[in-house]
């Protein structure tokens, strides 16, 4: 399951009732009304946590309800405010009205120790010391307490990409994803919309599999938000690694090696916060992988060679592949996990795999 989901109910503590009391004291006739205010009910909130990572410890006990508010009492005591309740989440939860479907979003909680509100507890009611007046210094009436807020909540939990592959348009990264993920009948059944990456879990084995999410619409200014940029590029803060993808093909007669470094430049540019999610570094930081796609249809040698020499001089380990045809793919695919679980794409380094040696 790629998309865990909850439904719960919500249930905010009710308003405490006021009190109705009149002062009684030796030596103190008709002392006038003391009766306090109800306490405030408890409010339930939604707190996401990086220690969790799914839903299913909401899916023993759906009802969750906080602390209703005390009623007032005499001599002027306020009734006390009912605790919260906190929820915890794991980071990346969605939150919906249940009632509307998905098309109501109330709330994600894409960063570490986000804490939104999803039930308001109860107002306390009035008690009678609050209702004196001039004419009427014996006040019967009290208020009672707000009803808490209940809500049908549905949650979601997106799902964490491993790999980002990124490109400019066209350069083959849907055809590459569903070429690896095609194996798998599972390819994420993610709704392809403008505003998600597509999603594919690629299995090389029963316990090496991993997700790579095509991010589509990067071009020139994207840190700025220019094409929905800003979007994309925060869902690959939390991918371990990224994949470019160039065009080996003459096709569209841009240069590979120009597209390249447009990219990176949007990814050296687009601010992440360290400070509010830990596993976010600089997207330019992670390990990074180049594959220069459609070797099935190169026409010039010397296309491929310039860039193999390229990226050599930048110690950035560089593929060549035919998402069509599937040559190199598999070759790529291993070097994906050894970046995934080493950190590292540059394996000839301290940081390679035991296994491997
Ligand atoms: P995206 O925009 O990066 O997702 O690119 P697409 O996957 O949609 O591919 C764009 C075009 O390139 C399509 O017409 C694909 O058929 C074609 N294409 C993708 N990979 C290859 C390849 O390896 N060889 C050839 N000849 N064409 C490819
Ligand atoms: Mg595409």
């Amino acid at each position: 399951m790629f998309v865990d989901e909850v439904d719960i109910q919500v249930s905010a503590g009710d308003g405490g009732r006021g009190c109705l009391s009149f002062r009684r004291e030796k030596f103190v006739p008709r002392g006038g009304p003391d009766g306090g205010d109800g306490g405030n009910g408890g409010s339930v909130y939604l707190v996401s946590s990086a220690h969790l990572n799914t839903l299913v410890q909401l899916k023993f006990n759906r009802q969750f309800r906080a602390q209703r508010g005390q009623h007032g009492q005499g001599s002027s005591c306020t009734g006390r405010t009912g605790h919260d309740l906190e929820l915890e989440v794991p980071v990346g939860t969605i939150v919906y009205d249940n009632r509307t479907g998905e098309t109501v979003r109330l709330a994600d909680l894409a960063e570490v120790g986000q804490r939104v509100r999803v039930a308001r507890g109860g107002r306390g009611g009035r008690g009678n010391e609050n209702f004196t007046t001039s004419i009427n210094r014996a006040p019967r009436r009290v208020e009672a307490g707000e009803p808490g807020e209940v809500r049908r909540l549905r949650l979601k939990l997106k799902l964490l990409a491993d790999v980002g592959l990124v490109g400019f348009p066209n350069v083959g990264k849907s055809t590459l994803i569903a070429r690896v993920s095609a194996a798998n009948p599972k390819i994420a059944d993610y709704p392809f919309t403008t505003l998600t990456p597509h999603l594919g879990v690629v299995t090389l084995s029963d316990e090496r599999s991993f997700v790579v999410a095509d991010i589509p619409g990067l071009i020139k200014g994207a840190h700025l938000g220019h094409g929905l940029g800003h979007q994309f590029l925060s869902h690959l803060e939390r991918t371990k690694v990224l994949v470019h993808l160039i065009d080996l093909s003459s096709a569209d007669s841009r240069d590979p090696i120009e597209d390249f470094e447009t990219i990176r430049r949007e990814l050296t540019l687009f601010p992440t916060d360290n400070t509010v999610d830990r596993q976010a570094s600089l997207l330019v930081d992670k390990p990074q992988i180049v594959a220069a796609n459609k070797t099935d249809v190169l026409d010039d040698e010397e296309r491929l060679k310039r860039l193999v020499v390229y990226f050599e001089t930048q110690a950035i380990p560089f593929y060549a592949i035919s998402a069509v045809t599937g040559n190199g793919v598999a070759v790529l695919l291993e070097a994906i996990w050894k970046a995934l679980i080493t950190g590292s794409s540059n394996h000839k380094g301290a940081r390679a795999p035991i296994a491997d040696q």
